[in-house]
């Protein structure tokens, strides 16, 4: 294979297929996505919650406030037009104790701040939405957080640029190195380009230091892992049920979601991981994790958000742990009625290694003729449609 593109972008998750998508419109011709893996949706974007958030918990003037409503509704319509499955559940975040009841009052302002519709609640009104929720006094309704089947979303995109005749996607190819600076170097062969994009998800960090790129950034893995509740409690829950986060910390902590199946699942947790594709306890770890750990460790003692997180969530991979987080959500919640489920993913963090700082929003960097979207965390699947569109006027318009 000797290929030869305009837009050449690496991997083929939603935020290249948004982008790919982008390009389409902007009248782009000929634009090649290659992809390590043998199918869609291996990593982040076929792994998540698959929950539409809302434009809640972010400060204002950041990418992710401003992108996030916007992309839930672009995705919603297109959840729509393409008749695909979208459960408009609403969620609640709800109150551990008293002393969330001003945290409740600042997401309540930022969301307002933010676009976002919301209403505080009375345990009342709770009560007619969730009627095994538990709240101490208030909780915050969020009117459009939707929850959706993320795989079905990847392939009806894939489907999409497939059929524009203007996009391929090239499976089992794996970016290796830069040869030069129009030319890369992957499992199948070189690939030759005018523009480069880097939407590698967990390995977008490696790519851009190919380029020389963001060398002062780098991305570590942290697990989430989800159990289940039993079919017959499902009923517990009716949509998304959150807890109040801690704002310093970019994970929103252990709920409650009701999947498109209406299978409700707890989780996901946010447990260092030991490699960028550490799904099961040892799976998954490769020749990277020394350099992880090392980072990791530097991290826990320059950083007490980092530590907290160290020091709390692995206790999560024991169920009683897991179900200590979870009753506080949820009234005649029964341990044995959590059940252990495959489904985890793995959410790739970005570190600013200079400043020893967990990096809080979406990163872009442009250097010449290559962009690299780093830290494309949460909400980055909601925001996809809208995060696409952000980089295509802002990066590649003249
Ligand atoms: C557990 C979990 C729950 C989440 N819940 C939500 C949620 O409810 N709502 C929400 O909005 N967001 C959620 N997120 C975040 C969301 O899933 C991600 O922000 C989003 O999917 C990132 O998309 P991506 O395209 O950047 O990454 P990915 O989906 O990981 O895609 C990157 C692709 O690049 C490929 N690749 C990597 N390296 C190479 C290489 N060298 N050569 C070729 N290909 C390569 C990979 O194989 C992969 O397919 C969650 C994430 C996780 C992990």
């Amino acid at each position: 294979m000797n290929l030869q593109t305009e837009f050449l972008i690496v991997g083929a998750g939603i935020v290249s297929l948004t982008l790919a998508k982008e390009l389409i419109h902007l009248g782009v011709d000929r634009v090649l996505i290659i992809e390590k893996e043998s199918r869609l949706g291996m990593h982040a974007s076929g792994r998540n919650s698959g929950v539409l958030h809302a434009g809640i918990y972010y400060p204002p003037e950041t990418l992710k406030a401003t992108l996030c409503l916007k992309g839930n509704k672009l995705l919603q319509n297109y959840c729509r037009e393409k008749t695909l499955p979208l459960h408009p559940t609403g969620k609640v975040i709800v109150a551990r104790s008293d002393k969330e009841l001003p945290m409740l009052d600042t997401l309540y302002q930022r969301a307002i701040q933010n676009g976002a519709r919301v209403d505080l609640i009375d345990e009342k009104q709770l009560a007619e939405i969730e009627p095994y929720a538990k709240t101490s006094q208030k909780a915050l309704y969020s009117y459009d957080t939707a929850v959706v089947d993320n795989q079905k979303i990847l392939l009806a995109l894939a489907d999409d640029l497939i059929q524009s005749g203007k996009v391929s996607i090239h499976f089992d190819t794996a970016f290796i190195h830069r040869v030069n600076d129009y030319t890369i170097q992957t499992t199948k062969g070189p690939i030759q380009f005018k523009q480069f994009i880097n939407a590698a998800g967990a390995h977008a960090d490696k790519v851009a230091h190919a380029f020389d790129v963001g060398k002062a950034y780098y991305l570590i893995p942290f697990k989430g892992i989800y159990k289940k509740l039993i079919k017959e409690k499902s009923y517990l829950v009716n949509g998304n049920i959150y807890p109040v986060p801690n704002l310093r910390n970019p994970f929103l902590g252990v709920h409650f979601t009701k999947s498109i199946s209406g299978d409700v699942y707890l989780g996901p947790t946010a447990i260092p991981a030991f490699g960028r594709e550490n799904y099961g306890l040892l799976k998954g770890m490769d020749s990277e994790m020394v350099k992880i750990l090392w980072q990791q460790i530097k991290l826990f003692f320059a950083n007490p958000t980092f530590r907290h997180i160290a020091l709390e969530e692995p206790r999560k991979y024991s169920t009683s742990y897991f179900f200590h987080d979870a009753k506080k959500l949820v009234k005649e919640l029964q341990s044995d009625w959590l059940t252990a489920t495959p489904k985890a993913g793995i959410r790739p963090q970005l570190i600013d290694v200079t400043k020893k700082e967990l990096v809080m929003d979406f990163l872009i960097l442009k250097e010449n003729h290559t962009i690299h979207i780093l830290n494309a965390i949460s909400p980055a699947f909601t925001s996809s449609m809208a995060f696409a569109s952000y980089i295509v006027n802002h990066y590649l318009k003249n």
